[in-house]
């Protein structure tokens, strides 16, 4: 499946919710949007997923939100994708707030690796930006996702002036000391802040000089996502590890995007930041039609532009991140 700039998809993005308990200053909803049909079930998710891998070559399914956490069934999709042959990769995005009861289950249904999202090491900080007095159980949350081998764990950390920008070579540090790999993200004129973005927007070069605080060797060039930046980077005390950026400001990596989403009500995304392209739903509901499901993707895809439009008007929470 490839769009008309012959860009091949390989990743979908799949939003299973639209709720979350986070209120983030960056994508707090205030409302969110989605139609009347209600999120896709567990079996309408595999049969899209194995679909996708099946017959379009799809080999990476991360599974975002709202929260993904909150979905009570949220096993049982893992379950019902991790046994579909051919998904090489199956990740998931999360808060981490719930994830210390339950990175263990996940990894035996079938789970591969998480992103955990973290602001702020610092209590009350993490409360101003999330809304939520929970950065004890994020950081229990982390333990338990590398314990029970969601590996490699990933942070995520959104960078916003005025909010987390001094708190980025902590959050480095931090990361090294505990051998993850963390990704400072360019906040994107999206959501509650778009209006404001130019202030609170920090770039990917003014995030390097912070942490040049840090930092005593940059080498770039470290391959393995097409969103992230990546550099190994040098640390005092003979310390090493990799920060990757994720630019879609500064650099986007439109040429190389892979990637589709659905929101959780079956929405269809194919640019997080453009405008959706309908709906799925018809083609999984009352029953699966894999025709149906091609000419809408198809369709979708010619719509699909070279660059992001620079400005989104879609709810993060609603189409996942
Ligand atoms: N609830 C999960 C979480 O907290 O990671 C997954 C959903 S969240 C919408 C997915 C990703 O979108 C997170 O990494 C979040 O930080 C990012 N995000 C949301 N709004 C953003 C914005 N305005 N600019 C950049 N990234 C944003």
């Amino acid at each position: 499946m490839q769009d008309v700039f012959g860009r091949a998809i390989g990743y979908l993005r799949l939003s299973v919710t639209k709720e979350c308990e986070s209120r983030c200053v960056y994508c707090r909803p205030t409302e969110s949007p989605g139609s009347a049909s209600g999120a896709l079930s567990a079996g309408e998710i595999e049969s899209l997923a194995r679909h996708l891998v099946e017959k379009h070559g799809v080999r990476k399914v991360r599974l975002t939100g709202g929260e993904p956490m909150i979905r009570a069934d949220l096993i049982e999709i893992v379950q019902r994708l991790g046994k579909i042959d051919g998904l090489e990769d199956l990740a998931m995005t999360t808060n981490g707030l719930t994830l210390a009861g339950q990175a263990k289950a996940l990894k035996e249904a079938g789970l591969k690796r998480v992103n955990i999202s973290l602001d702020s090491l610092d209590s009350e900080k993490y409360q101003r930006i999330t809304g939520v007095d929970g950065l004890g159980r994020v950081l229990r949350g982390i333990d338990a996702a590398v314990a029970a081998g969601l590996a490699p764990v990933k942070l995520n950390t959104v960078v916003v002036r005025g909010e987390n920008d001094h708190d980025v070579a902590d959050l480095l540090l931090f990361a090294v000391d505990q051998g993850l790999e963390i990704r400072f993200i360019e906040l994107m004129p999206m959501g509650p802040l778009a209006g404001q973005w130019e202030q609170r927007y920090v770039p990917e070069s003014e995030i390097r000089q912070r942490l040049g605080d840090v930092v005593t060797t940059w080498r770039p060039g470290v391959s393995g996502s097409h969103a992230a930046r990546r550099y190994r980077v040098g640390l005092p005390y003979g310390r090493r590890g990799v920060v990757g950026f994720v630019t879609a400001m500064s650099c986007p990596f439109c040429d190389s995007c892979n990637r589709i989403r659905i929101a959780a009500d079956g929405t269809y995304y194919p640019c997080l930041m453009d405008r959706p392209a309908g709906s799925i739903v018809g083609a999984l509901r009352p029953v699966f039609e894999p025709d149906l499901l091609d000419r809408l993707l198809e369709k979708g895809l010619v719509g699909k532009e070279r660059e992001h439009p620079g400005t989104g008007t879609a709810v993060m929470t609603h189409i996942g991140g």
